[in-house]
C-alpha cells in the first residue's frame, strides 16, 4: 500500500508506540488520584508530555490544555471564548472566521450564528441556511483569495466594535496554503480582539514560535503528527489571562486546570508528547525532505498530465501537500479503482462524498470532481511517486 493521505492521518511512529505502551499496561494509574507511586508516575508522564508539546512551539507548559483532538480544541476555543466574552465580560458577540476553515470551525460558527444543526449533513447540501434561532452571536465568514488565504484588508474591513473573536486556519488541509498568521493576529492584538488559529495541519511541518505571533489560542491534533488518534491540545496564551477568559469545555473535576474535566487518557497524551519531541528533533530534516519530494512529484505529475493545475500558494504552503486538478478524471472513481494499493484523497476526510467547499471558494467549483490531494509524509520516497504515476 502506498499511503499518500497524511493530511487525513499519519501512521503512528514506532518510537511513539513504544512510549505509550507502558501506560496501557503496568503504568495504569490515574494521574488525578492520591499520592501513591502509580498515580504519581501517570501525573509525571502527563506533565512531561505537556512540556514536550510546549517546547515544540516555544510555549510554557502551563499554556497547554490537552483535549481529545483538534475538532474538540476548535469547539472549546470558539464556544468558550464567545460565551465568556458575551456572558462575563459583556465585551462583544461578533465572530469572524473564513469560508475555508475545517468543518470543526465552520460548523461551530454556524451553530453560534443560530443555524439549525442537522445531524445528517447531506440534508444541508446546496441549501442556503439562514439563522433559525438567536443564540446572541453574529458571525462573518470571510471570502478568501485565489489561494484560499484571508487578506489583511478583508479582515480589517470586517472588524466591528463588537468583534470578540477571530478564528482563522493556519495551513489549509485541502490545498495547503498558509495564512499569514503573524500579520493577521497582530491586527487582532492591536484591536484587542482574541485571535485563534487552527494549526492542526502545520504542527511539525513548519516552525511555530508563539513569541513570533500574537495568537491567543492554537488548536492541534496528535494524529497528524505520527501520534495517536483521540488526543489534541489547545495552546492558551497565559500572561494576560487573569484568571480565565474562556468558559470550561467539560465541567466536573479539576483536570486541565478545570477547563476540561475527566480522567486523562494518559497513554494518548504520552504519545502526543513523544510525537512532539520527535517533531522538534527532526523538524529541519523533515521539512527539507518533504519540500524536495514534493518538487520532484510535481515535476513528474506535470510530465504525465501536462494540463494538471496545482492549487494553493506555490510560495507559501504546507510542505508535502499537493492539491491539484487533473482535468478529465473523476476523483472518487479514480480513487475507488485503486483503493487497495493506493491511498490518496478527493478532499478532506470530514467532507467525503461532498464536493469540496474549499475548491469552490477559490473558483474551481465546476471542476471540483477532478480535485485530488496527495499529502506526503516523512516515510514516503520517490518510489512511492513512481508507483502512484504508474
Ligand atoms: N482542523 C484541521 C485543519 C484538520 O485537518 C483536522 C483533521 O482533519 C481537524 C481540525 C480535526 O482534527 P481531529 O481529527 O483531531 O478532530
Amino acid at each position: 500500500m502506498i499511503y499518500l493521505d497524511n493530511s487525513s492521518t499519519t501512521k503512528i511512529d514506532p518510537e511513539v508506540l513504544e512510549a505509550m505502551l507502558p501506560y496501557l499496561q503496568d503504568e495504569y494509574g490515574n494521574p488525578s488520584s492520591s499520592h501513591y507511586t502509580l498515580a504519581k508516575n501517570a501525573k509525571r508522564a502527563v506533565e512531561e508530555a505537556r512540556e514536550k508539546l510546549a517546547s515544540l512551539i516555544n510555549a510554557k507548559s502551563e499554556e497547554i490544555i490537552f483535549t481529545a483532538g483538534a475538532s474538540e480544541s476548535n469547539n472549546f476555543v470558539i464556544k468558550g471564548v464567545s460565551d465568556y466574552k458575551k456572558m462575563y465580560e459583556k465585551s462583544g458577540n461578533h465572530i469572524i472566521t473564513s469560508k475555508v476553515e475545517h468543518k470543526s470551525v465552520l460548523q461551530v460558527c454556524r451553530f453560534l450564528n443560530g443555524e439549525i444543526y442537522m445531524n445528517n449533513e447531506k440534508k444541508r447540501l446546496g441549501k442556503i441556511i439562514t439563522p433559525q434561532v438567536d443564540r446572541g452571536y453574529e458571525v462573518d465568514f470571510l471570502d478568501v483569495n485565489e489561494y484560499g488565504q484571508v487578506t489583511l484588508d478583508t479582515l480589517e474591513s470586517t472588524i466591528k466594535d463588537n468583534t470578540s473573536l477571530i478564528s482563522l486556519i493556519w495551513g489549509n488541509n485541502e490545498i495547503g496554503s498558509l495564512n499569514d498568521i503573524a500579520t493577521l493576529s497582530k491586527l487582532a492584538k492591536q484591536r484587542n480582539i482574541t485571535f485563534h488559529s487552527d494549526a492542526t495541519q502545520v504542527l511539525g511541518k513548519l516552525t511555530i514560535d508563539v513569541d513570533k505571533i500574537s495568537a491567543d489560542y492554537l488548536s492541534f491534533s496528535a494524529h497528524k503528527l505520527y501520534g495517536p488518534k483521540g488526543v489534541g491540545a489547545v495552546y492558551m496564551r497565559k500572561p494576560k489571562r487573569t484568571p480565565v477568559d474562556i468558559t470550561s469545555l467539560i465541567h466536573g473535576g479539576y483536570q486541565e486546570n478545570f477547563y476540561r474535566a475527566g480522567t486523562h487518557a494518559v497513554h494518548n497524551i504520552v504519545g502526543f508528547g513523544k510525537a512532539a519531541e520527535i517533531a522538534k528533533r527532526d523538524l529541519a530534516k523533515n521539512i527539507e525532505k518533504l519540500e524536495k519530494l514534493e518538487l520532484q512529484a510535481k515535476e513528474m505529475i506535470k510530465a504525465k498530465y501536462p494540463n494538471v493545475e496545482f492549487l494553493g500558494d506555490p510560495n507559501n504552503h504546507i510542505p508535502g501537500l499537493i492539491g491539484m486538478i487533473i482535468p478529465g478524471i473523476v476523483n472518487e472513481m479514480f480513487i475507488k479503482e485503486r483503493c487497495e494499493d493506493l491511498a490518496i484523497s478527493a478532499g478532506s476526510a470530514c467532507g467525503i462524498g461532498e464536493p469540496s467547499y474549499v475548491i469552490n471558494e477559490i473558483g474551481y467549483g465546476n471542476v471540483s470532481s477532478s480535485f485530488v490531494r496527495l499529502s506526503l509524509c516523512k516515510h514516503n520516497n520517490m518510489n512511492d511517486i513512481h508507483i502512484l504515476l504508474k
